[in-house]
């Protein structure tokens, strides 16, 4: 039965950016309907490692994770607030650990610029230094860089909160999968799902890694793909970690739910989001080298999700080109927690004024039209 609606607004994705959107146009009197095809928060935004860092370098997307940086703490005491549910934002210091010459010079080469980060204090530690941090790490590390002022959150928690908030006033969820637009005269009158249509002016896409498939509802490139990644929850023998630990690109840290999270992968496979025994001892060997004592630890979950990544590494963020009422918000990657709502509110203030304070040169999704 094909079944019609009206909304507003209608966000096509329950990740953390749509939840984000849809909570903030809801602060300013906009109720949205978050169309989802699964559950909200059952990807990435769902599974994520959630740590947080302040902005900081040069680079298209330093004025959003500004943004996000400032609504993330808001967000910290607000959301329990409204929610009750206790999305476990916390400050928390980092410790990027170096073994060999080479890795402490490429850190030492970064204090400069980690130097001008907002706020939090940045400095290179020698090796005594590092074990008075935290003993545990192996002796062979020869020093690293500290950084207070980061934090990090729980994904599932807070994509719940704000979706939870967000319905409190006025915003609601259908599960449905999103079709594609009907666009008349060059504007967007409506969202075709399976099955239905919900009449709409204004859309706003955040899908995720599945954002590529709007290219064809809006006759324009939409070049995101899927970048997989993997975590490990392990139950550690010990204390919790006095710090967030990081090598190469790898982390590990004691959440409040008591577990040791830790993790990367970076890999090509396309939409297979199951978790892999390749990954796991990856990710293994990579918390060895930090921390050999944890051989020990025991496997509680390991998860897979997958990152939104574009073609130039970039988010693609505003107006989609073309089609006036629709506005993209996607690709996030590495950091698709940390900036989601900095995305949400440029995004909400396209919708409610028409422009926005927040810098997102270099971030226009018609960059890829030439
Ligand atoms: C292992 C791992 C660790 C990570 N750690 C961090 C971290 O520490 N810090 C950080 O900032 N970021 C981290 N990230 C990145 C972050 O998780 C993602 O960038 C972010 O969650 C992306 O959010 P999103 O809302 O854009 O997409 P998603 O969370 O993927 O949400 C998009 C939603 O859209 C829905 N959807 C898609 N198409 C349709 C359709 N046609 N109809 C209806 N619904 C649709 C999907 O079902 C999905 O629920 C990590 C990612 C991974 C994989």
């Amino acid at each position: 039965m094909v079944s019609s609606t009206s909304a507003d607004v209608v966000i096509v994705g329950g990740g953390i950016v749509g939840v984000s959107t849809a909570y903030l146009l809801a602060k300013e009197g906009v109720s949205s309907v978050i169309v989802e095809k699964d559950s909200v928060g059952s990807h990435a935004s769902g599974f994520a490692y959630g740590g947080l860092s302040r902005p900081r370098g040069t680079g298209p997307n330093v004025p959003v994770l500004a943004e996000s940086w400032r609504l993330h703490e808001r967000f910290g005491t607000e959301l329990p607030e409204e929610t009750g549910v206790n999305t476990e934002f916390r400050l928390r210091p980092s410790l990027s650990l170096a073994f060999a010459d080479e890795e402490a010079a490429q850190l030492r080469a970064s204090l400069d610029w980690r130097r001008h980060e907002e706020g939090p204090s940045v400095r290179w530690v020698d090796a005594k230094e590092v074990f008075e941090i935290e003993p545990r790490v192996n002796p062979e590390a020869i020093g690293g860089v500290y950084v207070e002022g980061g934090g990090d959150v729980e994904p599932y928690r807070l994509t719940l909160a704000l979706v939870q908030a967000a319905e409190r006033e006025g915003a609601t969820v259908r599960h449905g999968t999103v079709t594609g637009l009907r666009v008349v005269g060059g504007r967007v009158r409506g969202v075709a799902l399976e099955g239905g249509e919900i009449a709409c002016e204004t859309v706003v896409l955040a899908m995720g890694p599945w954002s590529a498939q709007a290219a064809e509802w809006l006759g324009v490139p939409v070049p995101v793909r899927p970048l997989k990644g993997q975590i490990l929850r392990l139950q550690a023998p010990g204390d919790p970690f006095r710090c967030s630990l990081g090598y190469a690109g790898d982390y590990a840290t004691t959440k409040p739910d008591g577990l040791l999270w830790t993790g990367t992968t970076e890999e090509e496979a396309g939409f297979d989001d199951r978790p892999t025994a390749a990954a796991r001892d990856k990710i293994m060997a990579s918390l060895l080298k930090m921390v050999p004592s944890l051989e020990d630890a025991r496997l509680a979950q390991q998860t897979a999700c997958l990152r939104p990544v574009s073609s130039d590494g970039q988010m693609l963020l505003g107006r989609a080109p073309g089609t006036e009422g629709a506005f993209v918000a996607t690709a996030g990657g590495r950091q698709g927690i940390m900036l989601g709502p900095g995305m949400a509110k440029v995004v909400m203030e396209l919708i409610t004024r028409g422009s926005t304070d927040v810098e997102i040169e270099g971030l226009d999704p018609a960059r890829f039209c030439s």
